[in-house]
């Protein structure tokens, strides 16, 4: 049984390097152009080239995310643009588009192609299309289950599938949706979604104007379209059996924290039921983790079978947020046991926090013996991006993170919502 590949999204290059840190296998980027993210930190060629050394020279991967849908306009660009990437050294690029992957192949027939989850692949047919087409990897739509994915991994002869374990989901078929475009005017096709299935919707009558009804009943409103978030967490032995190859985190607008505190779960229990696949079981530990990220409700969308109305969220568009960053470590002093904190929210002496590091649990502490830039004690950390040093209780790293919260006392009835 092979390890999957642990894919998580690198939305910038200090992103990319958390994630490379935490135990990701490879990372998905968006350079300047051609990628279905504009809110995203887009690299700059220069930071595409800092991100790639950074992740070979500790042997992980990255895959350039081409993904848009084209319109005529894009090709010449898209080709220039392969000409310009393609002495970089990518893994992988993503294309959703016919025409791009032609480009792709002509002009770079060394680049691996991947097919991105906005071609909407479900069956193995579309799947041995492309894998004709010259592909070597298809991305699954979010809209499968297990039994499906592992049909088509039956009837593909070794082309890698790629699926979504964890991260949001679309009320359309992987993003192919026009709400934004026709509310908006920003096309999600393009990479500029307004989220407008997460509002807050009525029912008017065109007679009566400005009265307004509500669809389902609830004092906080209608959130007809809004899904919850994908978790699969507590499934990584049929994930495993169902053929997938890469094992892919959404987010690539989610912030370092994020991206770090889900790299670390999955990270670790993906490696402890590799560990001992007999003798595996979910013990929930690393979704307490996953609760600590800011989130929409989890479940397991199409996963085990088609969700009904339990996987959308009709009461509230908002995030679940219980912990904050606090800080990042920046530098650790191993003989005196002092870290250098690049502060990002206020913190005072005597406050509890946890401590979270690649590859190790995360620790709590108190807060103690903080120092400013310039030596002197203080009791509070107070503006954000000041630099503060501290004593760490155990060793840390650079790229440590600080944060603060609690879970609420009844955390574990989260666990229905995954298993
Ligand atoms: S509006 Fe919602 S469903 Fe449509 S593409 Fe954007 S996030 Fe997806």
């Amino acid at each position: 049984m092979e390890k999957p590949e642990l894919l998580a999204p690198g939305g910038s290059l200090e992103k990319l390097k958390t994630a490379v840190m935490y135990g990701a296998d490879a990372v998905y980027v968006g350079g300047e152009a051609f990628s279905l993210r504009t809110a995203a930190e887009n690299f700059s060629t220069d930071e595409l080239k800092e991100g790639l050394d950074f992740a070979h020279t500790r042997g992980k991967k990255v895959y350039l995310t081409a993904n848009i849908l084209p319109h005529n306009k894009d090709l010449e660009a898209f080709s220039e643009y392969i000409d310009e990437i393609s002495p970089l050294g990518f893994d992988g690029i993503l294309v959703s588009d016919p025409g791009m992957l032609d480009i792709v192949r002509r002009k770079a027939p060394e680049l691996p192609i991947h097919i991105s989850t906005q071609a909407n692949n479900i069956n193995y047919g579309s799947a041995l299309f492309w894998k004709g087409a010259g592909a070597s990897r298809v991305v699954l739509a979010r809209e499968l289950s297990l039994e499906e994915i592992a049909q088509i991994h039956e009837k593909t002869d070794g082309l890698e599938l790629e699926a979504f374990v964890h991260g949001a989901m679309c009320i359309s078929y992987s993003g192919r949706c026009l709400l934004s475009n026709y509310m908006t005017g920003r096309d999600s096709n393009q990479g500029s979604c307004a989220h407008p299935c997460r509002w807050n919707y009525t029912l008017m009558e065109q007679t009566r104007p400005g009265e307004f009804f509500d669809i389902f009943e609830n004092e906080r409103g209608s959130f007809i379209f809004n899904s919850k978030d994908l978790c699969m967490i507590a499934h990584i032995p049929e994930l495993v059996k169902s053929g997938i190859t890469s094992f892919k985190i959404e987010g690539r607008v989610k912030t370092e924290f994020y991206v770090a505190t889900v790299v670390g779960a999955y990270r670790r229990e993906i490696d402890k039921y590799f560990e001992n696949p007999e003798g595996y079981s979910f013990d929930g530990s690393e979704l307490r983790e996953l609760l600590k990220v800011s989130h929409r409700p989890y479940s397991t969308g199409f996963c085990l079978g088609k969700p009904d109305s339990s996987g959308q969220v009709y009461t509230s568009s908002s995030y679940i947020r219980h912990y904050d960053l606090i800080g990042i470590v920046t530098d650790y002093d191993e003989e005196t046991g002092i870290m250098t904190v690049s502060q990002r929210n206020r913190f005072f002496t005597g406050e509890e926090l946890e401590i979270i590091s690649p590859g190790r649990p995360f620790f709590t502490q108190i807060a103690k013996e903080m120092k400013n830039a310039d030596g002197e004690t203080i009791n509070v950390a107070p503006h954000a991006a000041m630099t503060v040093t501290m004593k760490a209780d155990r060793p840390v790293v650079k790229g440590s993170m600080l944060r603060r919260g609690r879970l609420p006392d009844d955390w574990e009835v989260e666990l229905k919502n995954v298993l």
